[in-house]
């Protein structure tokens, strides 16, 4: 290893928001974090949602819109072809 070129390297005690710490190894002196392995879903096999600012809501209520829409003109479309 070349001199003065490497930062310092600590044994921190990284939190998670879930509660969780554990042990590892950084140049930063502490490590706070939302997601860890105990409570990402890719490790705990469980689907978790954090739908901030209701986005899945939103999407919903916008596509509802554009469904009721769609349908609309078609029925219209069907009642025009039975008239012909
Ligand atoms: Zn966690």
């Amino acid at each position: 290893m070349k001199k003065d070129i490497h930062p310092e390297a600590f044994v921190v005690t990284a939190l998670c928001a879930c509660g969780n710490s554990f042990q590892t190894s950084s140049a930063v002196e502490t490590i706070k974090t939302t997601l860890c392995s105990a409570c990402h879903p890719f490790f705990t096999g469980k689907h978790k949602f954090v739908d901030t600012a209701r986005r899945i809501e939103r999407f919903q209520s916008k596509y509802k819109k554009f469904e009721e829409q769609k349908a609309k003109p078609k029925s219209e479309k069907k009642e025009q072809q039975k008239k012909k």
